[in-house]
Parts: structure tokens; sequence; C-alpha cells
């Protein structure tokens, strides 16, 4: 057995699809957001600005949060040193997962090394806990909820995206004796909509359903207190399990599950990623919870108003170019450009020229023909950063010979 020549096999297949992935080398400038260095394979560096981040409020660098962080360093030391069964729960855990109990209005929340364990792990274990348990999943659920589906051992139902009829369907055509769970978003990070999570609800009380949703994409963002979309529309009660990270909007590491008391506990019993794996650092329990809790607040409702207001002033520009971008009303802005190509040249010569980085989303991320670079506005991104983004993307959708929408009238 030729073991090298097997990865060569593995690696080629992936470059002859056009989907080799090269990850770009960046170190943020702390106070500087969203200017960053990048360096080239070469070695050498260039000063860069970030326009496809998930730290969407730019509180990887709020000073209340990095205060908590070497606090918690200084107080006690650098990890955990053990896993939440054996000597690895601390009060900075303790004090988080109330945080973010509080957050979504449920008795508890069980923090996890990130959203994507989180999904994986709640998921996986769900069926032990309902025996017969039957998931029915949105098409486009992100690859940790697919993951955790898929090898539950479970029996799992796919519906098309946001289609309600088909969800209907396939609910009605199911034993209604049967344990049922609804898994679905609240924004999908690559077109930027959202789940119509009140209809789904809806759906869930009458089919007797529990309803999971991963709000990975709004916590921090929606909500009068940034406790997501289901609290920006009062549905936060009606939602059985909210999945969210730590690690975007609230800029540190980390993921959770918030739900009643009693969910809690039987996941935290049986969910193999949960118990056997180290507790994330206090100090980055410490910072979240900083985050969370300054969200909450006044400084949390300025940072999501200028968020929106960056969204909108920069979907503006763009459509004022005739760009194609997908506006659906949410602080993601994909821009199409409709085949790996250009979008890969688009991005390389957005960061060699213009010190713009933006990385191409591809199949089979996205659909084939939908091939998109993604950006995601801040209140980090001032009028300079916006300014010269538009002036970049102008000048090279003209250099590439790209289609530009009608101009409305
Ligand atoms: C990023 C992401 C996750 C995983 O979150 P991490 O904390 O980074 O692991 C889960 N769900 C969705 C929809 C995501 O985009």
């Amino acid at each position: 057995m030729d073991y090298t020549a097997k990865l060569d096999e593995a690696i080629q297949r992936l470059h002859d699809e056009g989907r080799y992935r090269t990850f770009i080398d960046i170190e943020r400038k702390r106070g500087q957001f969203p200017h960053a260095t990048w360096t080239r394979p070469d070695g050498t560096e260039q000063p860069v600005t970030v326009w496809c981040g998930n730290d969407y409020l730019g509180m990887g660098q709020n000073p209340v949060v990095l205060a908590a962080m070497k606090e918690a360093v200084d107080a006690t030391g650098a990890g955990s040193g053990g896993t939440r069964n054996i000597s690895g729960t601390t009060v900075y855990h303790k004090r988080l997962e109330a945080e973010l109990a509080d957050l979504h209005g449920k008795e508890g929340a069980l923090v996890f090394s990130s959203a994507y364990i989180a999904n994986d792990a709640t998921l996986s274990t769900l069926p032990t806990l309902f025996p017969g348990l039957i998931i029915y999943s949105d098409e486009l659920n992100h690859a940790s909820m697919i993951e955790g589906i898929r090898r539950n051992g479970g029996s799992k139902r796919i519906f098309r995206h946001n289609d309600l009829d088909h969800l209907r369907e396939l609910l009605a055509a199911d034993d209604p004796e049967a344990p049922k769970l609804i898994a679905f978003e609240s924004v999908y990070s690559m077109d930027g909509d959202f789940g119509p999570i009140k209809e789904l609800c809806d759906l869930a009380e009458e089919f007797n359903a529990l309803t999971y949703l991963d709000e990975v994409h709004a916590v921090g963002m929606y909500g009068p207190r940034g406790g997501g979309v289901a609290e920006r529309d009062g549905l936060m009660g009606r939602i059985d399990i909210i999945n969210g990270t730590l690690g975007k909007a609230f800029g540190v590491f980390g993921g959770y599950i918030a739900a009643s008391a009693k969910m809690c506990d039987a996941v935290r019993s049986y969910a193999p990623g949960f118990i056997f794996t180290t507790s994330i650092p206090p100090a980055v329990a410490a910072g979240a919870a900083a985050s969370i809790a300054f969200l909450k607040g006044e400084g949390g409702v300025t940072l999501r108003e200028q968020h929106q207001t960056q969204a909108k002033i920069l979907k503006t520009r763009l459509k004022g170019l005739g760009l194609p971008i997908t506006d659906n009303g949410s602080h993601i802005v994909p821009l199409i450009v409709g085949d790996p190509k250009h979008t890969k040249l688009m991005s390389d010569m957005m960061l060699e020229h213009y010190g713009i980085y933006v990385q191409p989303v591809n199949f089979p991320t996205v659909p084939r023909g939908t091939e998109r670079l993604r950006f995601t506005p801040s209140p980090v991104h001032g009028p300079n950063e916006m300014d010269h983004l538009i002036k970049a993307l102008d000048a090279l959708w003209s250099h590439c010979a790209l289609n530009r929408a009608e101009m409305a009238g």
C-alpha cells in the first residue's frame, strides 16, 4: 500500500474539481480592525483590510472583553485543567452559562468547545433521549447540523430550503406518535436570508415536534439584547433548543445551546462531545461572558444599529454600480460573480492590487453558477474603507467584463 500516493490522489481530486482551498495568512491589529497584515507565501508582508470576517461587531478588540480575559488569566492561569466532569468546571464556566441562559430567556445553557461541536454533539445525542426521533432538517442547514443528524442513528427528513409546504407534507406522512424535531437556522450565512421562524414554530406545535434553532449568525446582532432573530421577533419561548457561537459576533471562541433545565441536564449527561473533552479556558469564558453582557446593554444597541447601517450603505452603493448582490435584508452581503474562475480571480486581484481581503466562496459551499464574494460590513468599516472597496469592485468588475444588472430607472 502506497499511502503517500493515496494522499496525492486525494489532494489532486480537489485540484481537478477546482475545490482545493488555500488559506490566507493574516494577523489582525488590535485597535485597528478591520486592518490586518497579510503574510504572502514568500514571507513578504502587506497591509490588508478584512471584508469577510465573522467578528461582526468588532468585539474581538473591545476593551471590556480584553480586560476580562487578562484579569482571568492573571487570576487563574491558562487552561481549565480538565473536562467539565473532572475538575474543569469553574466559576467562569458557570457564570458564562448563566449569562447565556439569561440572554435567551431559558432555564439553562451548556457551553461546548465551539458551535460546531454544540450542534454535532446535541443533534447526535437527541435520539438517545427520544428513541425513534425523526429530525426534519432544512436542506441548507450548516455542516455541523448535517453531521450531527447524519451519524445519530435516528431517522431524518430533509425539507427544501424554507419550504413550509414541503415540511408539512413530510410531517404529515410520518407516524403522529413518533417524537419529532425540526432543525433550522435564523440567518443562513451564504445568502443572508432569514428562516420563517414563526411559521416553523406553528408547524412544530401542530405536529407536536420540538424546535432546534441555530442562531450562530444572529446572536449579538439581532434583538434588543442581542438574543438573536428569535428575540427580535418575540419567539424565543417557542424554541426548545437555541444554538449559538461565542466566536462570531461575540468576538471570542466557543459555542453553546440554551434550553430548559431538564434538556440541558439530559444533553450534559449523554453527549460525549460535551463530557469527554477539556472545557474551554477560563479566560475565554470570562471574555465571552463580558462580551455578552456588554452587547445586552446600551453599547450593544449602538453597535447593532451601526452594523445594520453599514450593511445598508454597502448594499445601496453596490446596487448603485449595478453589481448583482443578493439583498435578503440581513447584514450579510453576497455579490454573485457566477463562475469559480472569475470569483477566484477577483478575490486574488482585490488582495494583490487593493489590499482588500474577501474570500471566494465556491461549490460545494454554494451551488454552481452562484459562486460569490461574501462581504461582512461592520461598525469598524469606516467611510474610507467603504470608498476603497467600492472603487476596487467597480474597476475589477469592468476589468473582468462581468455583467451588471439593469440600472433601475
Ligand atoms: C460558523 C457556524 C457554526 C459553527 O460555529 P463555531 O463556533 O465557529 O464552531 C455553526 N452554525 C453555523 C450556521 C455557522 O455558520
